[in-house]
This record gives structure tokens, sequence and C-alpha cells, in this order.
């Protein structure tokens, strides 16, 4: 197994992968489900079922408009009760469809493999499937996969870190569905013309990148195929799953700022993202489940369950023993990046990949104090950024200095916070920052009009 090249900075915190071998458990079991008609970056859906109409799973009931948006479709058999607006576990107050499910999970009849024969009705099936990135921040799959004139992708870079503590659901993928994973990073290549393929695995789960290279060995012997894939361990270090840190381990490349991968010729996809490539092609079911890892002080049986989209938070954590009513903290995600819910009362999203749910003690927040110099967050951030200048910029709302300091460059990953001696909010108070820019772009764009 090859040990690839490894990102500066970044630190080591306790990977709690306490669930790594439960296997996914299906969750069938609610009685009303909540579906968002906005799971993706780019504008909502339009609902176009109406209350008291009978679904089934995988029906359409949110039409996308324009190109950044993906259509929405039904995860259960029932009927629709209401179509209101509601505050979704991304913080934002959204239309969504209420649906009182039968508990049969009647499949739609529109529910059929796509037709694909070449790289455009590949691209408008997976926007068909209503596929986001399935490990991250909901990016429209058939919007990453187009590569601009002028571009080539070279590499097609494939997550499989899962560098966040306690989130174990991409492990569990590899585990349970190498076949359609490796199925899935072929049907990509051969439609984008990708010639090869780098998975990447954090060198604490070996298991993953066994059995993703048994697949490899099975399609050489039984097939005769020998795709160009090949899978590396890498260091364990957190945020090694960020887009520029994999492809920099992966292939020594370096996104420059202001840069996306594509411009070093590479396209990176969840491991997830493609294994549900692979199933969508074979049975035309578009994303209306997920896969995600319950865990967390407050719950008395951390597990990975496959759920359907628009289940309720609080019906989730109570099959894993815990009681929402009751927690010190709940988060969407991660225990790095992952966004703390004022409310519990929302439903599972498309990239939702983890609800970690603490008890009141786990979740205090400890007092931030004076910034003592130490340079400890400068020396962590995997971005090359000076966060103690952001913080100050940010906090002084000072947009000419945060620009100086290419506060648009920060991935939010949280190193900085996790090391500061003096408990400083920083990745707090930078992602204000980084509002505050956006903010005098938009207006300064406005001006000039
Ligand atoms: S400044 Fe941004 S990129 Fe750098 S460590 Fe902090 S959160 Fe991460
Ligand atoms: S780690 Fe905290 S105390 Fe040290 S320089 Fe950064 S902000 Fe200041």
């Amino acid at each position: 197994m090859l040990r690839f090249g490894h990102f500066s900075g970044g630190v080591h915190p306790k990977g709690n992968k306490n669930t790594h071998f439960y296997p996914t458990v299906r969750l069938d079991d609610f009685k009303e489900i909540h579906i968002p008609m906005s799971m993706h970056i780019g504008p909502p859906c339009t609902p176009i079922v109406k209350v008291g109409d009978q679904v089934k799973v995988g029906q359409l009931i949110g039409e996308a408009s324009g190109p950044m948006a993906v259509p929405i479709h039904s995860s259960v058999s029932g009927k629709v009760t209401a179509i209101r607006k509601e505050v979704s576990s991304a913080g934002r107050s959204v239309e969504v469809v209420l649906i009182e499910s039968d508990g049969q999970y009647t499949r739609d009849e529109s529910v059929v493999p796509p037709v694909v024969t070449d790289t455009e009705s590949f691209l408008k099936a997976l926007r068909d499937s209503g596929l986001v990135g399935l490990g991250g921040a909901g990016f429209p799959t058939h919007m990453k996969l187009k590569v601009p004139e002028g571009k080539t992708a070279e590499f097609l870079v494939i997550n499989a870190a899962e560098c966040e503590p306690y989130i174990t659901a991409d492990f569990r993928q590899c585990a349970e569905h190498p076949d359609e994973i490796i199925e899935g990073i072929m049907l990509v290549m051969q439609y984008l013309d990708i010639p090869k393929a780098l998975i990447g695995v954090e060198d604490n789960k070996p298991l993953a990148a066994e059995v993703l290279k048994n697949e490899l060995t099975k399609l050489e012997l039984k097939q005769n195929l020998k795709p160009d894939i090949s899978v590396h361990l890498l260091k364990t270090m957190y945020p090694q799953g960020a887009e520029k840190m994999l492809i920099y381990s992966l292939t020594g490349r370096e996104v420059p700022s202001g840069k996306l991968p594509i411009d070093v010729g590479a396209v990176v996809l969840n491991v997830s993202t493609v294994r549900f490539i692979a199933k969508y092609l074979k049975t035309g079911m578009p994303l209306v489940r997920k896969r995600l890892t319950l865990d967390g002080s407050g719950l008395k049986m951390p597990c990975n369950v496959n759920v359907p989209i628009g289940a309720m938070i609080p019906d989730v954590i109570s099959h894993a023993g815990g009681n929402a009513a009751e927690a010190g903290k709940i988060i969407m995600g991660g225990s790095m990046m992952g966004v703390a819910l004022d409310r519990p009362e929302a439903s599972i999203i498309k990239h939702n990949n983890a609800i970690l749910v603490f008890d009141k003690k786990e979740a205090e927040i400890p007092q931030e104090t004076q910034c003592i110099r130490c340079g400890r967050c400068v020396e962590a951030c995997p971005m090359h950024l000076m966060p103690t200048m952001l913080d100050v910029g940010a906090r002084n709302k000072d947009v000419e200095q945060l620009e100086d300091y290419h506060v648009l460059d920060c991935i939010e990953c949280g190193c900085c916070t996790y090391v500061c001696p003096a408990k400083r909010y920083l990745v707090q108070s930078i992602r204000a920052g980084k509002g505050y820019v956006r903010q005098a772009q938009a207006q300064a764009k406005e001006g000039t009009k």
C-alpha cells in the first residue's frame, strides 16, 4: 500500500470512531416525514404535490428550477398532509412537504433505470436523481462533474478519508458495498473520460482500504478488468478529507487560492456519492434515503442507520436511545465542522452524514479569554491563513483586513478553534467575517450595475 504526501497544518483530535463495526440498520418506522424543498446549494424546488395527494417512494414532489437545482422525491408512500414553511436542519426557513407514511414503502411506477449512453445523458440522469455531494455541503453532483471548456479532468479523487471524529457512515459504506463503490468509480471514469482514479483512506481504517483493494483484485481475476484505480492509505490527520488537502495528499498538486480542483486536473467525489451513482443507474431509485452515524454522550446505543430523507431528528435519535428534549447539544455533522441545531425539530436532509447528541455537561461552551499570541492557530491552519488577524478583522467588521488576509480561503475546518488555549471562538468569528466580505462584494456588484 502506498503512502503519499501530506499537507501541512491540521490537528489530531480523538477519533471516537465508536461505531466502526456496527453494521448499518435500516429504519422504516416513521409516522410522518418532513421533506424540505431545499437541500442543495442553489434555488429551492417548487412543490408539485398538494395536500391530500397520495405519493409513492421515488415520486417527484419538488421540481427543480435552474441549472444549480436538483429535484426532490418522496422517501415514503403515504398522504401529503401539509405544505408549510419550517426551519430546516440547515438553519434556513424553507417550504416543507409533510407526508404521513403508510408504512408500505410502495415504489412509484416512474422509478426505472435511466437510459445513459454518453456524458450528456449521464449528467442529466444524475440531475434527475436529485444527487448532491453526500459528504459535503449539498453541491449538485451533475454541476460538479461538468468539466469546463479548456480544462481536463486527469484524476478522479475519491474521498474515503472520513477524518471527522465520530462519523463512520462512509466506512460502513466501504465495508458493506465495496463492489458498488468500484462500479460507481468506473462509471464516472467512463462517462467523463477520466483516465485515473485515486481513493484516499486514512490509515486508521485499513479495513476500508483492504475491501476496496479486494474488489479490484476480484475484477481482474473474474472479469479480466484492470481499471486504473488505486487505493492509498493517508496519514490520519484532520482535515485530511477536505478537498484541497486530499488532492494535495494524493497528487502533490496544490489548488491555488480562489481556484477549483478542476484547475489542477482533479474531480473529487465522496465514496458514498459514487456508490449511489452505481445503484441509481441500475435501479432508477432517486436519492430518497440516507446512511448516517448516530453517536455522542447523549445516546445509549450509538449506531449507523439508513433512514428516509425527511425523517424527523428526534425520531431518529430515539432509535439510538436518546431523548432530543433532554440533550445538551445536537450537532448535524461531525464535531469539528458540524452545525449545532438551535432546535431539534428538523429533519434529515440529503447531505446529513451524522447526528451527534451530547449531554448537558459535554455541551458546556468554554468561556473565551484574551489571545495570548501563542501562534498555535497559525500553525494548525491547513490553509496557511492567520486566524488571529481574521478574528480581529471579523470582530471589527473590517472588510479590507479580511480580504487582505484571504478570509474566503477559510474552509471552516475549526482547527484554529480546536488548538486555541484561550478558547477563542475563532471559526465562528471567521465565518461571520466571510459573510461581511460576501455582502460587501454583492453590494459592490449591485452598485456597478
Ligand atoms: S482559519 Fe479557517 S481554514 Fe484556517 S484553521 Fe481556522 S477554520 Fe480552518
Ligand atoms: S491560538 Fe488562540 S491564543 Fe494562540 S494566537 Fe491563536 S487566537 Fe491567540
